[in-house]
């Protein structure tokens, strides 16, 4: 039978749709890949071990839908962040992305709008058009950092349904402190969203917006397995937030959304939160070291509390893109121009990327 293959913009598809592109970073199998900000160290075999474990019995039930409510989950997530946290002021999904998703689904959507302040994570807009809304782009100062003025000013301006802060921000790096998070939360009327997916890179002194939550019913926090905890493949996020945010996110997420499996393998996860944690000291120092060593080299990195440092002064991004991707070193271009972004990586890998990115000539 001959295959008819239609393009996108023939198909009956959403308006609102129309013309939008896919999260798109790039997958290659380079052996050095720094490119989206994972964790590149792999599980430990003894938390590899109890997980395999966990997931073994977890198989036993696979003919069963699993628990709607993933109440073991919420419960290590909320002893896992303290600040006498209950499950019943816990969320959790696929990926971050899904709770962001949940998120809009229940606070944006149609007629309704989300604010952000760019650069900053690339799929806040994407997941706001997707569920229907209109993003607001809201921006920075030349640093990128982001003040508390600045920050009531835009909102007050655009008055948005649902505010994103990322703390520490993607692509950048920078941090964002508590008094700016309370003055978005005094100037807004919506949902304030604070993604803290870096968080456990930020120096150990630094607040969360954990401690934010008591008498602000608006504001939620979320976090995610896939940097600290090393657990990208197995996508799961998870916020904090008033239990009444909780029901509402129950109202648009799909039934049984948590497998029995990704349930399992988090709980056991979490159980040795120590250990998964043990590589962030390790990761924060090869960051340091980026941050010194580039600057070294004659670019301009960005202060970062995440795991991955931007940095300026580059001529020509995607000439250096392509001239370390040739050397089987994979990074980021963001968009931005005359920058770049890497992860760090094992001490090894962070070694490779300064050796490829000394040998390029950054004024070609
Ligand atoms: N928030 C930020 C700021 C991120 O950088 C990312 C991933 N790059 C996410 C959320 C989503 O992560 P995940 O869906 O893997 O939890």
């Amino acid at each position: 039978m001959e295959r008819v293959t239609l393009r996108l913009e023939d198909l009956p598809i959403r308006d609102d749709l129309r013309g939008l592109t896919p999260y798109g970073a790039p997958q290659a199998p380079l052996p050095i890949a720094l490119n989206v900000n994972e964790n590149t160290h792999p599980v430990p075999d003894e938390v590899a071990a109890d997980i395999v474990d966990s997931v073994r019995v977890a198989l036993g039930e696979v003919n069963r839908y699993p628990d709607r409510e993933f109440t073991a989950l919420r419960e290590g997530f909320a002893a896992y962040l303290g600040h006498g946290l209950t499950r019943d002021q816990i969320w959790a999904a696929n990926g971050s992305n899904e709770v962001l998703q949940h998120v809009l689904q229940a606070f944006a959507g149609p007629g309704r709008t989300a604010l952000g302040f760019g650069p900053t994570y690339s799929m806040y807009p994407l997941l706001t058009r997707g569920t229907g809304g209109t993003w607001i782009s809201g921006h920075r100062a030349e640093d990128y950092t982001l003040s508390a003025a600045s920050v009531t000013e835009q909102i007050e301006a655009a008055d948005p349904d649902v505010v994103f802060l990322c703390a520490p921000n993607n692509p950048t790096g920078t941090p964002l402190t508590l008094d700016v998070i309370e003055a978005a939360y005094a100037a807004s009327r919506g949902i304030v969203v604070v993604d803290e997916a870096y968080q456990e890179f930020a120096p150990r002194d630094a607040g969360s917006a954990v401690s934010l939550l008591p008498g602000r019913g608006r504001l939620i926090v979320s976090r995610t397995m896939s940097k600290a905890f090393a657990f990208a493949g197995a996508r799961v996020g998870y916020l904090a937030a008033d239990p009444a945010v909780i029901d509402a996110l129950r109202l648009v997420r799909l039934p049984y959304h948590l497998s029995v499996l990704t349930q399992a393998a988090a709980s056991a996860a979490l159980r040795h939160a120590p250990t998964m944690l043990a590589m962030v000291d390790d990761i924060v120092a090869q960051r340091d070291r980026i941050s010194r060593e580039t600057a070294l080299l004659g670019y301009r990195p960005y202060a970062s509390w995440t795991n991955f440092v931007l940095f300026g002064g580059v001529r020509n991004p995607a000439a250096v893109w392509q001239a370390l991707y040739d050397q089987g070193v994979l990074i980021r271009d963001v968009g931005l121009p005359g920058h770049l972004r890497v992860s760090a990586g094992t001490e090894r890998e962070t070694s490779a990327f300064l050796a490829a990115l000394a040998s390029i000539d950054s004024h070609a």
